[in-house]
C-alpha cells in the first residue's frame, strides 16, 4: 500500500513489501527475457482497450505489479524474438533493463545543471565521435533519428540563415533538401515541421539504391537557376528498403563545391563502422559530414529510446538552440552551475537519463561483442539471400549489401505470406515493393538470431509460397 499522509502519499508505507514486490517484477522480466525465443508476437487480446481503461482507483502495488506483468507485458511485439525481422526493430538487451531501473530510481532531469549523468552523456557523444573518425565537434542523445534529424537541419539552415531564428522564415528563399529516391520519411517531416513544406524535399534517382551523383548535381543546378536555396544533402547510410549506402565521400564533393550541409541519416547503418571487413567500409566518409543521425535503439540493442545527432561545428550548435531566460540562468557554483547543458543543443529542457542505458550496453558487452553482433547479422542475410536464390519458388529481390535481405516470392503474394508466417509464430517480415513488385523485407538487427533461425524462417516461407 502506498501512505496516506501529507509527505507520505506516494511512497509505499512499507517498504519491505514494496522490494518484495519488486524482486517478483524482476523475476517476471527475467523469466521473459530467458524465454525469448518461445515468446513471437501475437495479436494483442480483443479486449485490451477495456483491460487498460483507467480506473483512477488506485490498488495495492502486489495486485498494480500483477496486472502489469499479466494484461501488458505479454502483448509486445515480439521484437524480442529471433524470428522478429520487420522493419528494423532492435531486440532490447537484459543490461538494459537493469540501467533502465537504475536511471528511473536517480530520476535526473537531463536538461542540465551540474550533475553526473551530463558527463555520461558527454562520454557517450564522445564516443561516437571516434566511431564516426571526428576528431571533435558537438552532439546530443535524442528519442531517435527522427528527432536529429530536425536538430541537424536547424543547424544546416542556422548556418546559412543566421536570421532565422529572429526573424522566421518569411525573408529566406525557397529551400531545397536532396535525399536518394527510399530514403527516410524522417527527413520529409523534419521539413514539413521546420516550415519548408514537402515539396523542399528532392527525391534524387537512386539506381540499385545509392543516390546518383550525375543527377544531384543536375538537381541542384536547376533549382539554383529557378531561384531556390541548395540548403542540404542527405546521404542514407543503410536504407530501410534495401540497406543500401550513398556514396559519402561523393556526396560530401559534391556539399563542398556546392557550399551546401551534408547530413548522414545513419539510423542502423551507423553500427556497419563496428563489423568485420567488407561492411565496416560502408560508411566511408561519413568522417567529412556535417551532421549525422543515428539510433542506440535498433541496431546497438538498448531499448527504447535511445538515439543521438553529431554536430560538427559547436558555435553553430548552440547558436541554433541555446536559450537561457532568467529563471534558467546559469550559476557559477552549486546545481545551477556546470558547463554543459543539454538542453542549449535541442529542443528539449527536461529528458530522461537514456544516456545510462547506452553507456552500460558499451561499458558492459564490449565492442568486440557488439561489433561481432553486427557482422554476424549481415551474414545472416546473406545466408538467407542465399538461400532464397537457391529456391525453386522465392527469389532475391536486390543484392545483399548488409543485414537487409529482400526476398520475391515467385508463388504466393507478399503480404498474405507475411502476414501468415507472422500469425503462426515462425518468422517475421515485413513488405516493401521492389521494381513495382510486393516483395517480404527482414531488416536482421536481432542479437538473438542464429544462422539455424535464418534457414528455418526461409523454409517456412517456402512452403508457404508451394501451399499458396
Ligand atoms: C528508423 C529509421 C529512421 C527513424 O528513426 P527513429 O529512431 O525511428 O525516429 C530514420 N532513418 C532510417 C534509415 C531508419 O531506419
Amino acid at each position: 500500500m502506498t501512505g496516506t499522509s501529507e509527505g507520505h502519499r506516494l511512497d509505499p508505507t512499507d517498504w519491505s513489501a514494496f522490494e518484495a514486490d519488486l524482486h517478483r517484477v524482476a523475476s517476471a522480466c527475467v523469466a521473459r527475457l530467458r524465454a525469448a525465443r518461445e515468446l513471437p508476437w501475437q495479436a494483442p487480446p480483443e479486449d485490451m482497450a477495456a483491460r487498460v481503461a483507467i480506473t483512477g482507483r488506485g490498488m495495492p502495488t502486489t495486485d498494480l505489479f500483477d496486472r502489469i506483468a499479466t494484461d501488458i507485458m505479454p502483448h509486445a511485439t515480439g521484437n524480442t524474438h529471433p524470428r522478429f525481422w520487420g522493419w528494423v526493430h532492435g531486440t532490447g538487451t537484459a543490461t538494459g533493463v537493469a540501467a533502465e531501473m537504475v536511471a528511473a530510481t536517480m530520476n535526473a532531469n537531463m536538461g542540465g545543471r551540474d550533475q553526473g549523468g551530463a558527463e555520461v552523456e558527454r562520454a557517450v557523444i564522445k564516443w561516437l565521435h571516434d566511431i564516426a573518425g571526428w576528431q571533435d565537434g558537438s552532439g546530443l542523445m535524442t528519442s531517435g533519428t527522427s528527432q536529429a534529424t530536425i536538430l541537424a537541419l536547424s543547424c544546416a539552415r542556422m548556418r546559412a540563415f543566421p536570421s532565422v531564428r529572429a526573424d522566421g522564415l518569411a525573408a529566406l528563399p525557397e529551400m531545397r533538401v536532396y535525399i536518394a529516391a527510399g530514403g527516410h520519411s524522417c527527413v520529409k517531416k523534419a521539413l514539413e515541421v521546420m516550415g519548408h513544406g514537402a515539396a523542399a524535399i528532392v527525391q534524387v534517382p537512386a539506381p540499385m539504391g545509392r543516390m546518383d551523383v550525375d543527377a544531384l548535381r543536375a538537381a541542384i543546378a536547376a533549382d539554383r537557376t529557378a531561384g531556390r536555396h541548395p540548403l542540404a544533402v542527405v546521404g542514407t547510410v543503410g536504407s530501410v528498403n534495401l540497406g543500401t549506402y550513398d556514396d559519402l565521400n561523393a556526396l560530401a564533393d559534391v556539399a563542398r563545391d556546392e557550399e551546401m550541409w551534408l547530413h548522414c541519416d545513419a539510423a542502423f547503418g551507423f553500427w556497419t563502422r563496428l563489423a568485420d571487413a567488407p561492411w565496416r567500409d560502408l560508411s566511408k566518409g561519413i568522417e567529412r559530414a556535417d551532421s549525422v543521425a543515428m539510433d542506440f535503439h535498433k541496431w546497438m540493442a538498448v531499448p527504447y529510446s535511445a538515439g543521438a545527432v553529431l554536430i560538427r561545428d559547436e558555435t553553430l550548435h548552440l547558436a541554433t538552440f541555446r536559450e537561457r531566460p532568467e529563471y534558467l540562468a546559469a550559476g557559477a557554483d552549486g546545481l545551477a552551475g556546470g558547463d554543459w547543458w543539454a538542453t542549449d543543443y535541442g529542443l528539449e529542457l527536461s529528458r530522461s537519463f537514456s544516456a545510462l542505458k547506452v553507456w552500460a550496453t558499451v561499458e558492459g558487452l564490449g565492442m568486440d561483442a557488439l561489433g561481432a553482433q553486427i557482422t554476424d547479422n549481415c551474414r545472416q542475410a546473406a545466408h538467407m539471400g542465399d538461400l532464397a536464390q537457391a529456391s525453386d519458388v522465392l527469389d532475391l529481390a536486390a543484392p545483399v549489401v548488409s543485414n537487409l535481405c529482400v526476398i520475391r516470392p515467385l508463388q504466393g503474394e507478399a503480404s498474405a505470406l507475411a502476414a501468415q508466417l507472422q500469425l503462426s509464430g515462425e518468422a517475421v517480415f515485413s513488405t516493401t515493393i521492389v521494381d513495382g513488385t510486393s516483395c517480404l523485407r527482414a531488416a536482421i538487427v536481432n542479437h538473438r538470431t542464429t544462422t539455424v533461425d535464418v534457414e528455418a524462417a526461409v523454409r517456412a516461407l517456402e512452403s508457404a509460397a508451394r501451399a499458396a
